[in-house]
């Protein structure tokens, strides 16, 4: 059996792997020159991890992953409010979940299959067609491949889904945010090695998040109602306006973008689609819902997705629409928890107004004091 994958994100190259467990080939296309890497902290866990350890790549996102020692808020003067430690993080966080740098789950994941799945950089799909018995793609190489599944692992402004499924506009419920992340060339002084450094004003949200082995983060996340005109706008002019009248380390981490290798700037939108799989194309990952960052679990579900992908193509040899069915049917009622679960995140995240802005802090603030402090600390070291 062979699937192509469009893709070579966490979703696709997950996928590959799991597949190649089952005894399927994979045939992965990726539209950028080279391997991507870099990213942002993610929270890695849930279904994620269970489908981490099933398929052997524990230990090595283990490895990678960092701890933070603490998480500190600052007010929208710059000054210290109060911070978690690292056990009240580690205790809300479970002990089955990991911090751990976007870039580097890619990576555990494309050393896993690197050596067996012809990956095929700089290429995209421009056509697809199916029959009862394959589906055919064309590629921008001018190529046709054809195969028993088409997995479109390709994000949030999936390729695969456009030609399938129609417009990403039909599908994309815009959560009215914008988010942009870019690695520092250098950590700003006021920020602690192995710490996360934090502000939020006026429906804006700025951290630098240091992420181990001295590399930094820079994550800045708006309110914006015209958020999805506007991925094409530039960062380097956007963010300055819309964040250049805060002090703290901000003018500092604003000046480090220009040495940026990339900068992530997109809207914070979902995807609801009322089906995933349209014959022998189905979507994975961001491409078929997008979760958001404000649900902090679209990595684990693309891996814990790809996992139970391949099973049930493993339990339902023969029959992709059986398996396609069984697959969807067991991972929507996860999918649809994560979406309300960021759409409700959407209300309370970065409030403009500084009164339900530390409202929204009260929980956090409460894990802050001493006693909840130790009550977390004591269920944490029980595990
Ligand atoms: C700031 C931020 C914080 C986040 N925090 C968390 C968190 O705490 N926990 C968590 O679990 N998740 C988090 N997420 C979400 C998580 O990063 C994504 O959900 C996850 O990486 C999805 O992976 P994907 O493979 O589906 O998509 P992507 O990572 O978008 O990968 C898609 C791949 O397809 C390629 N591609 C795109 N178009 C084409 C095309 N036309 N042809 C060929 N290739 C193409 C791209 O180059 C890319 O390699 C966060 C996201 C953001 C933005």
């Amino acid at each position: 059996m062979r699937a192509i994958i469009i893709g070579a994100g966490i979703a696709g190259l997950a996928a590959a792997l799991r597949l190649r467990q089952i005894g399927w080939e994979s045939l992965i296309i990726e539209r950028a020159p080279q391997r991507r890497g870099g990213g942002y902290g993610v929270t890695f866990g849930g279904i994620g991890y269970d489908a981490a350890e099933r398929m052997g790549i524990l230990p090595a996102l283990q490895a990678k992953a960092f701890v933070t020692k603490e998480l500190v808020y600052h007010k929208a003067n710059g000054q210290r409010d109060f911070s978690l430690t690292r056990e009240t993080i580690a205790a809300t966080m479970g002990s089955r979940s990991m911090n751990i740098l976007r870039g580097d789950v890619e990576i555990v994941l494309y050393e896993a299959v690197c050596d067996t799945t012809e990956i095929r950089f700089g290429t995209t799909l421009t056509a697809v067609t199916q029959d009862d018995h394959s589906v055919h793609v064309t590629l921008s190489d001018g190529t046709t491949e054809h195969a028993d599944l088409l997995i479109g692992a390709d994000g949030l402004h999936s390729a695969t889904r456009a030609l399938a499924f129609g417009p990403e506009e039909d599908y994309r419920l815009s959560l009215e945010h914008m988010v942009a992340v870019y690695m520092l060339d250098k950590r700003p002084a006021a920020i602690e090695e192995g710490t996360t450094g934090t502000l939020s004003a006026g429906g804006r949200t700025v951290a630098v998040i240091s992420v181990g082995d001295g590399r930094n983060v820079a994550f800045f996340g708006y309110r914006t109602t015209r958020g999805i005109d506007s991925p094409q706008d530039d960062p380097h002019t956007v963010l300055p306006a819309v964040y250049g009248d805060l002090g703290w380390v901000v003018p500092e981490v604003l000046a480090g973008m220009r040495t940026a290798e990339s900068v992530y700037f997109d809207t914070i939108s979902q995807m609801v689609l009322d089906r995933w799989s349209r014959g022998r194309v189905v979507l994975l990952g961001d491409a078929a819902w997008c979760v958001t960052l404000f649900a902090g679990y679209g990595s684990s579900l693309a891996v814990g997705g790809a996992d139970l992908l391949g099973t049930a193509l493993q339990d339902n040899p023969g029959d992709i629409h059986a398996a396609l069915t069984a697959w969807e049917a067991g991972l929507r009622p996860e999918v649809d928890k994560k979406q309300k679960l960021g759409r409700r995140v959407k209300g309370v995240y970065a409030p403009a107004n500084p009164f339900v802005l530390w409202l929204s802090q009260v929980p956090l603030r409460l894990a802050a004091l001493p006693p909840v402090r130790r009550y977390m600390a004591r269920r944490y070291i029980k595990g």
